[in-house]
């Protein structure tokens, strides 16, 4: 099936615990901190939010979603197939009975402690979010309120309100505390695998400008393979979905302008990478030196996030135009035809050069009045 299966497992074990995934990222110019963390090579980041972990044998951005481990770090930078990044790295070795019980067992540690690290993320994630109120009223529902949205009940479910929470920005000691929007993200089980958090400004119901420069917008634990649910959950046999909260609650504003059902399920992807998944392979960039985007076909092995079996006829994919073009569209691309061989009708509805959705239903709104 895949290219995996030319390969002996325990020796490609082998070859990710010989070949620190910090080691390729200095190799590709990458400076990381103390923690490991780095700007994203892989999105346009402003901020470190791409964390790279040799004990557990990882990397995973908490920007754009893309993760994996040394060979996928290889091939994210390289654009090289498997087989390649393989080469790349000096190829499997054959090993002996007692080299490969010591591979099997390290390995096996590995996936341990990532499996706690997780965990511990994931139950971190649900205590912030147990701990929020409802929306309704809060200066979160009239942020939202401000930009065009109406929280109507269909949607308060998965979305929260939490009057000062701590903002921390790589120290030991928050910066501040402030208010904040939160939603649940969840596996496609429903299980809360993370939280996201959106900061408000204190007196205005605005994002937070963050004092020192940091982002508005975080997640604690877990968003890979993940959702943020915006309508009741489990209903729906249409999807509209987005990349962030506020645009997709706009694409879902605008369902008529779209073509979509008024009960179509609404679901923010949170990343671009998400929305996608992988791609079997990753292309030079068009313009810019060094970087690369995907090449639009999609690794089902590498999904992203996981669809819903209800949600099963037409996919409305919202396609911001405010963000780097070539890698939205290739994120787009690839996501529009991850559903489609997953059999669902597609839809890829983009918003104007330099414009998101929010931005249209802002100007839907201006223009009625
Ligand atoms: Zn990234």
């Amino acid at each position: 099936m895949s290219s995996l299966s030319r390969f002996d497992p325990v020796e490609l074990d082998d070859l990710r615990l010989q070949n620190p995934v910090s080691r390729i990222f200095r190799e590709a110019g990458v400076t990381l901190d103390s923690r490991g963390m780095c700007r994203c090579p892989f999105h346009g980041d402003k901020t470190p939010s791409c964390e790279v972990k040799d004990k557990i044998l990882r990397f995973r951005c908490y920007g754009c979603g893309e993760r994996g481990d040394v060979i996928d770090a290889v091939r994210a930078f390289t654009g090289k197939s498997f087989p390649e990044a393989v080469a790349h790295l000096g190829g499997t070795r054959p090993l002996t009975p007692v080299q490969r019980q010591e591979v099997i067992e390290q390995a096996a540690q590995a996936e341990t402690e990532r499996e706690v690290e997780n965990e511990r993320k994931r139950s971190k994630a649900r205590r912030l979010f147990g701990g929020g109120l409802a929306i309704a009223g809060t200066h979160a529902a009239k942020y939202l309120e401000r930009r065009g949205i109406a929280v109507v009940p269909r949607m308060w479910g998965d979305l929260r309100f939490h009057p000062a929470l701590k903002y921390y920005a790589g120290t030991p000691e928050p910066i501040g505390e402030f208010p904040a929007m939160l939603a649940a993200i969840r596996d496609v089980a429903g299980t809360i695998i993370g939280c996201h958090r959106t900061y408000l400004d204190p007196i205005e119901p605005m994002k937070l400008s963050v004092p020192g420069g940091g982002p508005s917008k975080k997640i604690e634990g877990l968003a890979e393979n993940g959702m943020i649910w915006l309508s009741p959950r489990g209903e729906g046999s249409s999807l509209i979905t987005g990349e962030g909260i506020e645009s997709t609650l706009s694409g879902y504003q605008m369902a008529g302008e779209l073509g979509a059902p008024d009960d179509a399920a609404v679901i923010a992807a949170i990343s671009l990478g998400n929305l996608s998944g992988s791609s079997v392979a990753r292309i030079p960039h068009p313009v810019k030196a060094k970087s690369t985007i995907p090449n639009g076909i999609p690794d089902h092995n590498r999904p992203g996030m996981i669809l819903p079996d209800h949600i099963d006829d037409a996919v409305f994919i919202l396609v911001d135009g405010d963000s780097e073009a070539f890698v939205t569209r290739a994120h787009a691309a690839t996501a529009g035809q991850r559903f489609y061989d997953l059999a669902r009708r597609v839809f890829l509805c983009p918003a104007p050069a330099g414009k998101d959705h929010n931005d249209v239903l802002l100007q839907l709104i201006s223009e009625d009045v």
